[in-house]
């Protein structure tokens, strides 16, 4: 597979039954593209499972637009692109083995009569022929990537629909995205460099669902991952796709130029999942609505703790907000932050080095976000330091 030269966007030939598609690229790209719900078709013997055709048409049987764009992303930045082939109505690819949610019996409203009272039996055919090959072909193009030399980004293209039971959502897309702050940050920070578009961060769904497909691939691979979702009104018709795959592989382009890029983007690095909690552990933040009353202590050190977590991966993601700006405007920079980590450590007894301290803050050891971020400060911003902090060394 993908050992000839590739043409970029183009199908690779496959097995007849191959219930994926696999678009060509370098395996040097750094960026393996992924479409989930790229179609709304069926295999042969299926029937469509009942549904009507019209409601094939709808977001529950695939991601309108979806395709389009991975395919001119494919072309656009050189990268392979792995796509399913039948509607998520038959198996849906974005969910662990063990989620209710895998094959649907009612999707927004549609009863999907083929599913009804499936058999045990059936549901393992479907996970067998149809699930874990596309898992399987998305497990094999990125040990090709690895082993080619650059571990890739994963980024995943999906589309949800403008109305949602009635109501018009107002996001023109979202970001979804787990621990993992590597490619979600800027792609956040770049879309939101356009002042026309509402970017949703996590929205309209959360991004982190055990075993979905970038628990599976992005999460437990360490590779840095994200996933968009663009609001299907924009991208019916070919000029919208035309438009949001240039939109989004100029920001990735961008994003994978900066000259950290390997030491980030194309390193493995394991942040775990918010998803990964003990079972009866606080529930995760926007699992169901509380007030602050009903708000038990570890729940809100939790909360605070993401919080802080938001903090840091931002920070991580701002390169460009230098540590002697921050000093400068609000006296605190990501040092102090790691100080006041050590130092809280320190109050629990538990010995934590500065440097691990300082690691935790940047992603990576200090000297190296140095040396990629942090070029020499100008008299000015010294001239201000000296004034405001007295000199201190941070
Ligand atoms: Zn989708």
């Amino acid at each position: 597979m993908l050992h000839t030269v590739p043409k970029s966007g183009t199908a690779a030939s496959l097995p007849a039954d191959a219930p994926y598609t696999i678009l060509q690229g370098s395996l040097a790209s750094g960026v393996l593209l992924l479409c989930d719900h790229a179609d709304n078709s069926f295999p042969p013997g299926y029937d469509s499972l009942g549904v009507a055709p019209a409601q094939l048409q709808r977001h529950i049987a695939y991601d309108p637009g979806a395709a389009g764009i991975t395919r001119l992303m494919s072309r656009m930045l050189g990268a392979p692109a792995v796509m399913t082939r039948y509607s998520r109505l038959l198996i849906d690819p974005n969910r662990g083995e063990d989620d209710p949610t895998l094959i649907m019996k009612i999707s927004d409203g549609a009863i999907v009569p083929g599913n009804a009272g499936i058999s045990q039996a059936e549901r393992e055919k479907r996970l067998d022929s149809f699930y874990r090959p596309y898992h399987r072909a998305v497990d094999a193009l990125i040990d090709a990537m690895i082993e080619a030399g650059k571990p890739p980004v994963i980024f995943s293209v999906h589309s949800f629909t403008e109305n949602w039971r009635g109501w018009m959502r107002p996001w023109h897309a979202g970001v979804l995205w787990d621990r993992d702050p590597r490619l979600a940050i800027p792609l956040l920070n770049g879309l939101r460099g356009d002042p026309s578009l509402v970017v949703g961060d996590n929205e309209p769904y959360a991004g982190a669902l055990r075993g979905d497909c970038m628990y599976q691939h992005g999460t437990m691979r360490g590779l840095a991952n994200a996933l968009i979702e663009v609001r299907q009104d924009l991208i019916r018709d070919e000029a919208g796709q035309a438009e949001w795959a240039e939109k989004l592989s100029a920001i990735l382009s961008r994003i994978l130029a900066n000259s950290r890029a390997d030491a980030t983007f194309h390193a493995i690095r394991y942040y775990g999942s918010r998803s990964d909690r003990a079972p009866g552990a606080a529930p995760a933040a926007g699992e169901h609505g509380m007030d602050n009353a009903q708000i038990d202590p570890r729940t809100q050190t939790e909360l605070e703790a993401a919080a802080f977590r938001r903090l840091v991966a931002h920070l991580q993601g701002r390169p460009d907000a230098q540590n002697i700006d921050l000093m400068n405007l609000a006296g605190f920079c990501r040092n102090c932050l790691a100080n006041w980590y050590q130092e809280a450590a320190l109050e629990k007894g538990i010995e934590l080095s500065k440097d691990a301290a300082r690691e935790m803050v940047y992603g990576m050891p200090y000297e190296e976000w140095k040396a990629l971020s942090q070029p020499e400060a100008t008299p000015a911003q010294l001239g201000r330091f000296e004034a405001v902090a007295g000199g201190k060394n941070h």
